[in-house]
């Protein structure tokens, strides 16, 4: 295996760096968007054609929302 940096916290870094800075390279900033879900503070890069994504993740916030809207209705 080979390291770009002198450790390997460096190499992580050096990676988490490399594709944040390809990440601005290749998207609009518009495009960088907070996330929808209340409790979540995280920001994503809307990748969808449509340009209408709510979620960091629909799998993590998308369906925490969901479930949350689901039993809020079954209180009812
Ligand atoms: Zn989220």
């Amino acid at each position: 295996m080979t390291f770009e940096g002198k450790t390997v916290e460096d190499h992580v870094m050096y990676n988490i760096m490399e594709s944040m800075m390809n990440t601005f390279e290749n998207t609009s900033l518009e495009r960088i968007r907070k996330c929808n879900h209340e409790e979540c503070k995280l920001y994503f890069v809307d990748t969808s054609k449509s340009g209408k994504r709510r979620w960091c993740s629909m799998e993590l916030c998308g369906n925490r929302k969901k479930a949350a809207e689901f039993y809020s209705k079954q209180k009812k």
